[in-house]
């Protein structure tokens, strides 16, 4: 079973993508935390965000695995455990700089493309082009947003926690810029799937959305029941 999750920055995609991969016993894969792992790669080699041909080669170099439980999944790049270190504002803005090159996101593409497919059981994958790009025929895709204001706040809460420096005014600027680069680039932009079932999460809390989300799994799958009863 694969189950995609879409959506803008800080709608609550990866905290509940985890929640269902634990209560559905799949893989949770995050795809962001692969443009973030190229994204420090490109930082920490001193290439200029200019120099495309020089980013696509680290891209096609760097080693990026996600390993562990969803509750704690680590990011390795190259072999070092960098979880703690893609999780900064810089480099998510690096992160969404190079996911707009194509040859990146090819790589990216098939790496997460075969995980999702050699995953035993299934997987729940959260990103931007999931639903749409990576595995258009999921089972289930859910595309989650909420009002700038409200995702900001929820970023930024979640910085405060982690002990990041920030301010509100800043990180609601920081998450504009993002979303205006994904939806507006030209290869795999952030776009609802037709038959994606979108749920506003402003005003909900988490249960809320995951309750909703089950309840849509368990309408498919009832769904699916009947199908399979009508053929034989
Ligand atoms: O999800 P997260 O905020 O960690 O992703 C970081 C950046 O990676 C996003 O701003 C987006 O530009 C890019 N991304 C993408 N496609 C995905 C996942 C993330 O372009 N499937």
């Amino acid at each position: 079973m694969i189950i995609a999750i879409d959506g803008p920055s800080g709608a609550g995609k990866s905290t509940l993508g985890k929640m269902l991969a634990k209560r559905l016993n799949l893989l949770y894969l995050d795809t962001g935390a692969m443009y973030r792992g190229v994204g420090l790669a490109v930082l920490e080699s001193g290439t200029s965000i200019e120099d495309e041909e020089e980013i696509i080669e680290i891209a096609e170099n760097a080693e990026i695995e996600l390993i562990g439980e969803p509750d704690s999944l680590q990011v390795l790049l190259n072999g070092r455990d960098v979880s703690t270190e893609i999780r900064t504002n810089e480099v998510g803005q690096i992160a969404s700089i190079v996911s707009t090159i194509p040859e990146v996101r090819k790589v990216l593409v098939e790496h997460q493309r075969n995980l999702g497919e050699n995953a035993p059981e299934g997987c729940v994958l959260d990103g931007r082009d999931i639903g749409t790009v990576i595995f258009p025929n999921a089972d289930a895709k859910f595309f989650l947003t909420a009002k700038p204001e409200a995702r900001a706040r929820r970023r930024f809460e979640e910085d405060l926690d982690k002990g990041r420096a920030t301010t509100y005014e800043q990180t609601l600027a920081e998450i504009n810029l993002r979303d205006e680069r994904d939806i507006s680039r030209a290869d795999s932009p952030l776009m609802i799937a037709e038959d994606a079932v979108v749920i506003d999460t402003s005003e909900l809390n988490l249960r809320e959305v995951f309750e909703q989300m089950m309840r849509v799994l368990r309408e498919r799958q009832s769904d699916e029941r009947t199908r399979m009863a009508r053929l034989h």
